[in-house]
């Protein structure tokens, strides 16, 4: 019998996400009729220069993209600030979550999360063999005192912060941030998620300023509406990138998404819009939710967490409106489990949302 190392052989046959056309091919749907409101994909699209550019390129796709990504790097670059010596382009911030718990915490290492956060993270950690220590939240916001004191405790060789969070949904300013950055070891490598950074208030993002032990990852799957091309990058100091670059799948970003990425940069027009819509979902959602007697909690995000007050009656409320047609999820098990998190649709999708909410709770869900 062929066996895989003892390490692999030992972990779970699960993997973080069941996505949604399995649970389309479960709930007997055929067609692409399945509303997709679970996995903060963006209902509003990429920008038409994206569809542009890549319609020129489709008669190149025999061709490897640069491995250097060197266009797109500058305009990353030119765009935060930075040089295209700071940014490492990969396949999603995915992709570099793998890649930094490779390089920085390795086998027998280990890291400190928020628990119930983004589960990626926690998966390639187990893959890796490494150890997670973790720090409940405090709300629906990863608790950065709780986080500080840990830090001191444990000294990780990394710590993981979604700020905004998934699936918190809360926010912490740059006052706030720097204060947790000013009490990190030097040993220790903070990975700053900000899947989420375009739907936060933008005078409060933390500024732009490299610290040797700090990363920020960026993406271009949420309000750029790319996730299917697979594309986003850090932003850290040389010798961080340098590392990332020993590593890092020299073809694992494809030519269209590097071409896809470059045309939604110069649109930054569309993200504005797409933004703009999406605090006005939000709070529709809000007063959506007021209207089932629902509570929910403040987002920074393109989603929304409802509270459905205990565990069963949220999972019963994912099932029923996948039995409706209506993808959405729910934390896994933690403090949050109780809640539904539901993604900024369109206007026309938020209807049909609401009138499958309120079919829920015809039929006695959420009582
Ligand atoms: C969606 C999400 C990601 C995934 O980003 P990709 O670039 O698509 O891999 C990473 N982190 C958080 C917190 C997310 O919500």
């Amino acid at each position: 019998m062929i066996r895989s190392t003892p390490r692999i052989e030992a972990l779970p046959a699960t993997t973080p996400f069941i996505g949604p056309e399995a649970l389309a091919r479960r709930a007997g749907i055929v067609d692409d009729s399945l509303l997709r409101l679970g996995a903060n994909e963006s209902s509003f699209g990429a920008s038409p220069m994206v569809y542009e550019a890549l319609t020129r390129e489709l008669p190149r796709l025999a061709f490897y993209g640069d491995p250097e990504l060197y266009v797109l790097r500058e305009a990353l670059g030119a765009a935060l600030g930075c040089s295209r010596n700071e940014i490492v382009v990969a396949s999603g911030i995915d992709d570099l979550l793998g890649l930094f718990i490779r390089a920085y915490v390795g086998d027998g290492g280990v890291a400190l999360a928020t628990s119930g956060t983004y589960p990626t993270f926690f998966y390639h950690l187990n893959a890796y063999g490494a150890r997670c220590e973790t720090v409940e939240y405090s709300g629906t916001r990863p608790d950065l005192d709780g986080l500080a004191a840990a830090l001191n405790k444990h000294r990780p060789a990394l710590l993981y912060l979604a700020n905004p969070d998934n699936p918190g949904g809360g926010f912490h300013g740059r006052v706030a941030l720097e204060c947790l950055l000013d009490t990190v070891p030097a040993e220790t490598l903070v990975l700053l998620d900000e899947a989420y950074a375009e739907f936060a208030p933008e005078h409060d993002l933390l500024p732009l300023q490299m610290r040797p032990n700090l990363v920020r990852l960026r993406t271009f799957s949420k309000a750029y509406g790319l996730a299917g091309m697979r594309i986003g990058y850090a932003i850290a100091d040389m010798p961080v990138i340098a590392t990332l670059e020993k590593i890092r799948q020299h073809f694992g970003v494809t030519r269209p998404a590097a071409v896809a990425a470059l045309a939604a940069l110069q649109d930054s027009a569309f993200v504005d819009s797409v933004v703009v819509e999406v605090d006005r979902g939000r709070e529709e959602y809000y007063r959506m939710a007021t209207e089932l007697g629902l509570s929910t909690y403040p987002s920074f995000t393109n989603f929304v967490l409802f509270e459905c007050s205990n565990v069963k009656r949220a999972t019963a409320l994912v099932q029923e409106m996948l039995a409706l047609g209506v993808f959405i999820r729910k934390p896994g098990p933690g403090p949050l489990a109780s809640c539904i998190r539901i993604t900024v649709g369109t206007a026309a999708e938020r209807v049909r949302l609401g009138s499958a909410l309120v079919q829920c709770r015809k039929h006695g869900l959420p009582s």
